[in-house]
């Protein structure tokens, strides 16, 4: 039987996570699927922000390991370093390849990339939707598409007194272009992005001066895991200034001054600004599509991505909905299979789980601490400390716990936090028993190895058994 319906025309702007996944499952489903991207595929998620950042971690991470084996008894030579330059080139290769990597997959599956920035342009009638590109070759384009998709992304924000020179004062996506390390750097912001840069330079050797506005640094996370976090911090000799506001930075001959809220400075070789992120919803046509924006310009969209205007869907960053590449993906396949009339569940933020690449990790998902203790979630939990744990004892390690919250009644595992070297291996288990409503006796049933750091997730939930 021939189908003569005729085949959905899409449109995507940007090629990161976002955008690219929902390509794929478009074309997956039978549509027609071009994609507009202006600085290449894979989008900050591949070339400056998730890929290059982990790159940059794991070296950190053998050097963190390389550090601490020697309370195991490991004799090393002298004190291991980093040649940045090198570990700057090869971060950059990678980052490269996997957009090169997502093109290729793109091709594969028949999606049109088109390079050039892209705007929604006002509906047309039959609801068909046109984008304007700007393509990078100078030429222009009009797309008609039946349903379009923006998946723009965000960039750093900067503070009005601390422009970046690309040298001495640095975003996240300038400071694989150092060839030398940062003697003395000064990190402002404790967010996620600031405590991954302020663990990694430390332990390649900087002397890192954390600035936090907040009253502990990671003020999004679980407190606990926070403090054991900051504790670790501070042991390995980062300075860490909390409550503490920086207003301005400037170069100052062959290094940065930082101006905090009460009037003093810190100096420092190089400063580091890791204060947020800002959507990329700038002149890409929201108001002209009547797709609606909150003040702080991030689109407002539902459950399965639909925007305020028909047929136009919002994906990733843009959205601000959870900055996460994992869910930005998951966003633009939502939106997809409802465009395209596929099954489709809409997005349950309850079951995300998320890490932060510091030494210890921090890995989460489902409710958390905060919820529980302002009775939004009625929850059990349990804390196990990891220096109980056999494993743990074995490999030197002595920071860090499992936490799981679980349903009083049912013993249902609603969310959980590891607190480990790798806990992003670490949390699976528990994400499993989150989004598949596991009881504690289930997780507690399953084996384990023994001695495992996982061992301590099994020990965690026998202990929220509650006897029948
Ligand atoms: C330092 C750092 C580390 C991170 N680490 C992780 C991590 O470990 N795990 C994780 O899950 N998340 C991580 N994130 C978050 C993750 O990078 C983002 O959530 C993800 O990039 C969002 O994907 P996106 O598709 O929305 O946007 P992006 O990846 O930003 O892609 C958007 C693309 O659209 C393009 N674009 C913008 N405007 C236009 C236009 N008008 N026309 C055409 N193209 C346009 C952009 O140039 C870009 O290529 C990290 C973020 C940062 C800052």
């Amino acid at each position: 039987m021939r189908d003569d319906s005729p085949v959905t025309r899409i449109g995507i702007i940007g090629g990161g996570p976002g955008g690219y996944e929902a390509a794929l499952v478009a074309r997956q489903l039978g549509a027609d699927v071009t994609l507009v991207d202006s600085d290449g595929l894979g989008g900050s998620a591949v070339l400056t922000d998730c890929v290059p950042s982990k790159t940059l971690i794991a070296v950190a991470e053998v050097l963190d390991e390389v550090n601490d084996s020697r309370v195991l008894g490991v004799r090393l030579p002298g004190s291991a370093g980093v040649e940045l330059d090198l570990v700057d080139g090869r971060v950059k290769s990678l980052a490269r390849a996997q957009s090169d990597d997502v093109a290729a997959h793109l091709a594969d599956d028949g999606v049109e990339v088109i390079v050039g920035r892209g705007r929604l342009e006002t509906v047309r009638r039959g609801g068909i939707h046109q984008i304007d590109v700007a393509r990078s070759d100078g030429e222009t384009q009009r797309l008609d598409v039946d349903v379009a998709l923006v998946a723009t992304g965000a960039h750093p924000r900067l503070l009005p007194g601390a422009a970046p020179d690309g040298e001495r004062i640095l975003t996240w996506t300038q400071v694989y272009d150092l060839t030398e390390l940062p003697e003395r750097l000064i990190v402002v912001g404790s967010g996620v992005t600031g405590a991954e840069f302020a663990s990694a330079y430390q332990a390649f050797g900087s002397q890192v001066t954390l600035v936090s506005s907040r009253e502990r640094v990671l003020p999004g996370e679980d407190v606990d895991a926070a403090v054991v976090l900051e504790d670790v911090f501070k042991r390995r000799g980062m300075t860490v200034l909390s409550r503490t506001r920086a207003q301005a930075a400037r170069r100052v001959g062959e290094g940065v001054e930082v101006t905090l809220g009460d009037g003093s400075t810190i100096s420092g070789s190089h400063v580091l600004m890791a204060v947020g992120s800002v959507p990329n919803t700038e002149d890409i046509g929201l108001t002209a599509a009547a797709v609606r924006a909150d003040d702080r310009g991030f689109i407002v969209t539902d459950r399965v991505s639909r925007t305020s205007a028909a047929g136009i869907y919002a994906a990733g960053d843009c959205t601000g909905v959870l900055m996460l590449a994992s869910v930005a993906a998951m966003q633009g396949r939502i939106a997809m299979k409802h465009a395209l009339g596929d099954a489709v569940a809409p997005l349950d933020l309850k079951v995300v789980a998320s890490n932060v690449f510091t030494d210890p990790e921090i890995a989460t998902v489902g409710c958390t601490q905060r919820q529980v203790d302002d009775g939004e979630v009625n929850a059990a939990s349990v804390k196990l400390a990891l220096d109980t744990n056999a494993r743990a004892k074995m490999q030197g390690i002595t920071d860090g716990f499992v936490k799981l919250f679980c349903r009083p009644g049912t013993g249902i595992v609603v969310g959980g936090v590891v607190v480990a070297p790798r806990a992003s291996e670490l949390i699976f288990p528990v994400s499993l028993a989150v989004r598949h409503g596991l009881t504690v006796d289930q997780v507690a049933d399953a084996f384990t190895i023994y001695p495992s750091l996982s061992g301590s997730v099994a020990e965690a939930a026998r202990k929220l058994h509650r006897p029948h």
